[in-house]
């Protein structure tokens, strides 16, 4: 299969386009007092892949949503939030004004969620080492700034388990995934991730990453990681797109 154009400085471009419409928005209430008052999403959600379908899925149910075909490299993903509202504008705001101050309080919500609403999915002898999704070299260049490796960071070190920023390295060829149409994203990600040479292996490894679009970020990621060994891979993410 031919492999679409790379476009070196797509990501230049694509970091500015979300920068100016940021910028043009009024500031985004990030507070400890709004996050923790953010609402979490309560509708029905795959067992798997964990997307929020609004249906529920019965418990024992082992069979995944049509996004799980073909099933996905990872055990099961979760995400707190829908990707809407104060949530999207916040994350938005985190992770372009590069707003430290939102790490904390997210990091308690989504600790609070694996003790309390997802604890049968992370059982106390689960100790994941908590791998945050790396940012694009040039994206970071630019904002000096990965949202999800600060959060991952704060989640890790609430939770007890240990923190693996370098067990996935990201590649300077891959686009940017906001705005890509989803037939194009997991072609986009397909190799943009791998495990350099080198790192420990991992066995039991939890992908941290702020939004969950079409999962082609996240089931890269989880092939890399798989591929150098890793056996139980989760995936948590602070939002997700809605159906
Ligand atoms: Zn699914």
């Amino acid at each position: 299969m031919t492999r679409p154009h790379r476009a070196p400085f797509a990501p230049l471009f694509a970091e500015f386009a979300h920068l100016s419409a940021f910028l043009t928005r009024p500031p985004a209430d990030l507070s400890a007092a709004a996050i923790l008052g953010w609402p979490a999403y309560k509708g029905g959600e795959c067992l798997r892949c964990g997307a929020f379908t609004g249906v529920a899925f019965p418990r024992g149910c082992s069979g995944g949503c049509p996004s799980c075909t073909p099933p996905p490299p990872f055990t099961f993903a979760r995400s707190l939030f829908a990707y809407e509202g104060q949530v999207r504008e916040g994350i938005r705001a985190a992770k372009y004004g590069r707003r430290a101050v939102a790490v904390e309080a997210l990091a308690v919500r989504l600790h609070g969620a694996v003790r309390d609403r997802w604890s049968d999915l992370f059982p106390f002898g689960f100790r994941p080492a908590v791998v945050p999704v790396p940012i694009h070299p040039l994206k970071y260049f630019l904002r000096g700034f990965n949202l999800p490796a600060f959060v991952g960071r704060a989640l890790a070190r609430r939770a007890g388990w240990a923190f693996a920023p370098l067990a996935l390295r990201r590649g300077w060829d891959a686009r940017p995934q906001a705005g890509s149409r989803l037939t194009d994203r997991r072609e986009n990600v397909r190799d943009a991730f791998r495990v350099p040479a080198g790192v420990r292996t991992l066995s039991d490894v939890l992908i941290l990453d702020d939004v969950y679009t079409s999962g082609a970020t996240a089931a890269a990621c989880a092939g890399a990681l798989k591929t150098a060994g890793a056996r139980h891979i989760v995936v948590l993410t602070v939002a997700r797109t809605v159906l």
